[in-house]
């Protein structure tokens, strides 16, 4: 079973998605998590992600494709997971679902998390990492808007698509998903 969080930078997708796995145990799956591990770690991989994921633009198909398909290989996501940050533009979605069929898979719901951009931009500030900065912040937002956003489209076709109100505590927002799984 596969759930992608799915919403901008800083709706609370990474938060969610941790408080699934602790209280339900589905594994959470983050490419920019991944990407982080990889950039700490000096990586080959990570050399070269550093200085995009710092600007805020997003990195290679390719890589985080290579990512998602590595991961869902791997027996500790055999019963599926938690997508969290990825898919981001279309042709990823294709690969994402390309990468389901060979691993006999299926994404079970796309739960969008819906929070205005200003409360966005409030939020990320708080966080202060480095891709949090107020200039950074308003390009990735913009690259969703550009990107990441016509993919609802996608999954309103598929018919897999909830969406919800985002703007509210960790808590509740945690209940309105629990509700829809
Ligand atoms: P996130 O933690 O999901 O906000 O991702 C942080 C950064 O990692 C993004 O701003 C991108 O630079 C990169 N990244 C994460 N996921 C993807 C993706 N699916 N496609 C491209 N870049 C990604």
């Amino acid at each position: 079973m596969i759930i992608v969080l799915f919403g901008a930078p800083g709706v609370g997708k990474g938060t969610q998605a941790a408080l699934l796995a602790e209280r339900k145990h589905i594994p959470h799956l983050s490419t920019g998590d991944a990407l982080r591990r990889a950039i700490a770690s000096q990586s080959e991989l990570g050399i070269v992600a550093k200085k995009i994921v710092e600007s805020g633009k997003l990195v290679s198909d390719e890589i985080v494709t290579g990512i998602v398909k590595e991961a869902l290989s791997k027996p500790e996501f055999a019963n599926g997971c938690i997508l969290d940050g990825f898919p981001r533009n279309q042709s990823q979605a294709e690969a994402l679902d390309v990468i389901l069929q060979e691993t006999q898979k299926e994404i079970y719901r796309v739960i969008n998390i819906n929070v205005e951009n200003e409360e966005i931009v409030n939020r990320m500030l708080k966080r202060g990492r480095k891709d949090d900065a107020e200039d950074v912040i308003r390009h990735r937002l913009e690259i969703y808007n550009n990107q990441t956003a016509p993919l609802l489209n996608y999954y309103t076709n598929s018919g897999k698509l909830t969406t919800i109100d985002g703007n509210a505590d960790v808590e509740e927002v945690y209940e309105r998903i629990d509700d829809i799984l």
